[in-house]
């Protein structure tokens, strides 16, 4: 059995070995390029586009403490062919990249609020989108103050738009669809703003003072209904507006882990760190709460996202999700950067992961 042993780990040195000299080949390296290229061009991910429901999929599932498993915050919405993006956190746009998703049939972002970890990455989009073949302005969805921040992106990144127009050529970089336009809205209460086709898009207000406006949003679309957070303490409001809907995606920081960082960072002699960590909590909300949130509205799946922090090994899974089984013992999950649902409008619910 030892002798067998041997001989096979031989075969494998002998392979591994030959596997090293091969990649030095010039035809071997062309060779797995071509493979990689071929792969990386074909369309992904249809199923979200396609699908005659909701899709979600969440192109950023991180929060403004660094984490390199995920960007920051943004969750993109399919209905009907329509493609929207809540917020759009540094490095999402990324995300949607290297998922497969055709960037020209993006229609618009939702801003929840104007928080840094929410619209880094508006730019990104703006160009990935327009250079794949957006045929107008991106709109941007949000509470008062969106045109400042619609009106500053545009002419930060004006230079750059004229710059593509005249490298790649109108047909490729029109300038007509350049940049961004925006629908502003007061974000107080309730309020409808976006009905088209069947999908119906609901902004309500949460509580993240002293950031205000800042809402979150209700996604139906065919007896099926997706809710997305925003940043936010524990809210009456999310939890009114989400009543009875099959997907909750709510942001969660864990207070008990931030506490012991906070902690740490003093020890350590960062005073500065340690006064930040020890302002948020009060602004968002704690696991369990949000388990509370979602069984208060009666949703069918609890998805937890923009972690704070962020929970990257199975220790720091099960660290950040304590007590929450005692509330909620199913149906729960934690978001990840790729990760997406399927609501086909006869009903289930599948995850998957791009
Ligand atoms: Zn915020
Ligand atoms: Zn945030």
């Amino acid at each position: 059995m030892k002798k067998i042993l041997l001989g096979l780990g031989g075969v494998a040195v002998g392979l591994t070995a030959l596997g090293a000299v091969a990649v030095r080949l010039p035809s071997v390296q062309d060779r797995l390029f071509d493979r990689a290229l071929e792969k990386n061009f074909k369309p992904r991910a249809a199923a979200l586009w396609t699908g005659d429901g909701l899709g979600v999929f969440f192109c950023g599932t991180g929060s403004p403490l660094p984490s390199l498993k995920r960007a920051q915050t943004c969750t993109a919405i399919f209905a009907g062919g329509r493609f929207f993006l809540v917020d759009s956190g540094t490095g999402s746009w990324e995300n949607v990249q290297r998922a497969g998703i055709p960037g020209d049939r993006l229609d618009g972002i939702f801003l929840t609020h104007f928080h840094s970890d929410h619209i880094g990455d508006i730019g990104e989009a703006d160009l990935g989108s327009w250079v794949a073949g957006r045929a107008a302005p991106l709109m941007i969805y949000g509470p008062t103050g969106v045109d400042r921040v619609v009106n500053g992106l545009n002419e930060e990144f004006a230079l750059d738009h004229a710059y593509r127009t005249a490298h790649h050529g109108k047909a490729v970089a029109e300038p007509r669809s350049a940049g961004l336009a925006f629908t502003q809205f007061d974000g107080a209460g309730e309020a409808r703003v976006f009905e088209r086709d069947g999908l119906i898009v609901t902004a309500f207000a949460v509580k993240h003072d002293p950031v205000s406006p800042a809402v979150g949003y209700r996604f139906s679309y065919e007896g099926r209904s997706v809710v997305v957070s925003g940043d936010t303490a524990f809210s009456d409001n999310l939890v009114e507006a989400s009543k009875g809907a099959d997907v909750l995606i709510h942001e969660a920081q864990a207070n008990h882990m931030v506490e012991k960082m906070q902690a740490a960072a003093a020890k350590a002699g960062n005073a500065r760190l340690a006064k930040i960590l020890g302002d948020i909590p009060t602004y968002h909300t704690s696991p369990t709460d949000a388990a509370r949130a979602a069984n208060d509205a009666g949703v069918g799946d609890l998805v937890l996202t923009h972690l704070t922090p962020a929970p990257d090994n199975a220790v720091a899974k099960r660290l950040f999700l304590r007590g929450v089984d005692d509330i909620r013992a199913t149906h729960v999950k934690l978001a990840e950067d790729g990760m997406a649902i399927l609501l086909p409008k006869d009903g289930g619910l599948e995850f998957q992961s791009y």
